[in-house]
């Protein structure tokens, strides 16, 4: 297994780690899958085995959402007061920061993505979402209701809502923030008193395993957590639709988003989605120029244009478009590649061989189509997968290049007139989930904020995320807000009681 060994300064223990392996974690123990079977995980660097670990089935799903049941119904976890659940959230927090090189290094090596960015953005983020969340823990209060009801006269009533865990929660999260999004996951349900398992990305299971390490440290009680590994059409699939799941949240593609739905349909169990996106990114020739042209550039090219919420429609008022293109596209050009873990690195490889050749079939879609690459618009070297950052013209709003999500460094950038003009088009996309605006005329752009159908708008910065700001998606984009107050609902019952008095 040629991997590990070659990268640059890893923590011993991050290199012993990588060449475990890997069991999955149910009921607080670490086992093998029910199969005995093994899947390999990928250096997408290279292309070689990183790491083995244990392949979750149905059989482990079962025996997961057992244990996780059991800690709901009658474990520890249910007789904790908010306050402990509280602490040892937060004690989950601290463990994330001290472990933040070796997390980095698991993400930057398992995901492709540079060690700066996973060391200043993945980990720091994962551990600022469990605080945020352990300070929820005690404040998830209902509320006291008077009542007028006309067919009792005379009779006084006593009303209040509680607002209680939902239950067993299955989570099922992709591989282009591992760590963060078990986070985004996490943290509310845990903060609800609901009891989880999370099913891990198959391209990127390790950060979510080392994860559950630490969350055994930080002394959750056995069966509150369950971590199975394993592909999403048998372990996913047996997650989404088990009977003795009550809600299922999924982070993914669309498409898969949809078969999640139909897999929870059997019992009906709660469903919160945050799926695709193809987000418009608009620049006002009022804008400040030189943020304006790092700004377009960072919303795509930021992990390697592998978010959901990626600005991968640039909208440039026609006055100053090619200035703003050719701005995107020399700060494309210059963008260092190289492994994650090496120094220097400003993007990695897209994650997998597959997502190598979806992004690739897009820019030969987009070519055939008469899209002109003025930067990048083709693979890097032969091993590995690298693809360059690409900056797209001769585009417009019919080809699928410009319709479909492609979750790589490619951006299509198309000249506007004015508002009017500009916002059908910014809208005339299945997804909702983000959208960025450039002006230094406030009025202008929170107009725009308002018109647009997304569930994020960012004026004059893109990708700012923050475990207090809700983040979700309009239309086909998904369903709930993950993070902020609003990420309690995904997680939370509302009872209503009635006393006559
Ligand atoms: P991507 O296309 O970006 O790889 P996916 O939506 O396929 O994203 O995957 C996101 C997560 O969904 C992963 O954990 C994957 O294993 C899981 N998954 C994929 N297919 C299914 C499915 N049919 N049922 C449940 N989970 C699935």
């Amino acid at each position: 297994m040629a991997t590990a060994a070659s990268a640059t300064n890893l923590e011993p223990s991050v290199s012993s780690f990588v060449e475990r392996k890997h069991k999955m974690l149910i009921d607080g123990k670490w086992t093998e899958s029910a199969s005995g079977k093994t899947f390999p995980t990928f250096n997408p660097a290279t292309g070689d085995v990183l790491s083995e670990v244990a392949e979750g089935d149905r059989e482990d799903i079962n025996r997961a959402v057992k244990a996780a049941r059991a800690a709901f119904e009658s474990g520890p976890w249910s007789k904790l007061t908010p306050s402990e659940r509280g602490r040892l959230i937060w004690k989950l927090a601290d463990l994330i920061e001290k472990h933040t090189e070796e997390l980095a290094q698991i993400e930057s090596l398992d995901n492709g993505k540079p060690l700066t960015v996973a060391r200043a953005a993945d980990a720091p983020l994962a551990a600022d979402l469990f605080r945020y969340m352990a300070g929820w823990a005690t404040k998830i209060e209902g509320t006291t209701i008077p009542l007028s009801v006309p067919y009792t006269p005379g009779t006084q009533y006593f009303a209040y809502t509680l607002r209680e865990p939902v239950g067993v929660v299955g989570q099922i999260i992709p591989w282009n923030f591992p760590l963060l999004m078990a986070a985004w996951k996490l943290g509310p349900a845990l903060a609800c008193g609901c009891t989880v398992v999370l099913k891990p990305a198959e391209q990127t299971p390790l950060s979510a395993l080392w994860l559950g390490e630490l969350i055994e440290e930080a002394g959750l009680p056995a069966g509150v957590v369950n971590i199975v590994p394993g592909y999403g059409e048998t372990a996913g699939a047996a997650l989404a639709a088990h009977p003795d799941v009550d809600k299922v949240a999924f982070t993914g593609s669309t498409e898969v988003g949809k078969l999640i739905l139909q897999a929870a349909a059997g019992n009906l169990k709660k469903v919160s989605l945050e799926l695709g996106g193809k987000s418009p990114n608009v620049v006002f020739a009022d804008a400040d120029r030189k943020s304006a042209i790092a700004g377009a550039a960072g919303a795509i090219f930021f992990n390697h244009g592998q978010c959901c919420c990626a600005g991968s429609r640039l909208y440039v008022e026609d006055k100053i478009f090619d200035e703003v293109v050719d701005g995107v596209a020399q700060r494309a050009n210059r963008i260092r590649m190289g492994p994650g873990l090496e120094t220097g690195t400003q993007m990695g490889p897209l994650v997998s061989e597959e997502q190598l050749r979806r992004v690739c079939g897009y820019l030969e879609s987009g070519k055939a189509q008469g899209a002109k690459a003025v930067a990048g618009g083709e693979r890097m070297g032969e091993k590995g997968y690298f693809v360059k950052p690409t900056v797209l013209v001769n585009t417009n709003d019919k080809m699928k290049i410009v319709q479909e999500e492609i979750f790589g460094p490619v951006v299509t950038a198309i000249p506007f007139r004015d508002p009017e003009e500009l916002l059908p088009k910014a809208n005339d996309s299945v997804y909702g989930l983000a959208a960025g605006v450039w002006s230094s005329d406030i009025k202008k752009a929170h107009a725009l904020a308002s018109k647009l159908r997304a569930g994020t708008v960012w004026i004059n910065c893109y990708n700012i995320f923050d475990a207090a700001l809700p983040f979700g998606g309009y239309k086909q984009s998904g369903w709930g807000r993950e993070m902020g107050r609003q990420a309690l609902e995904l997680y939370t019952e509302t009872k209503a009681v009635c006393a006559a008095l």
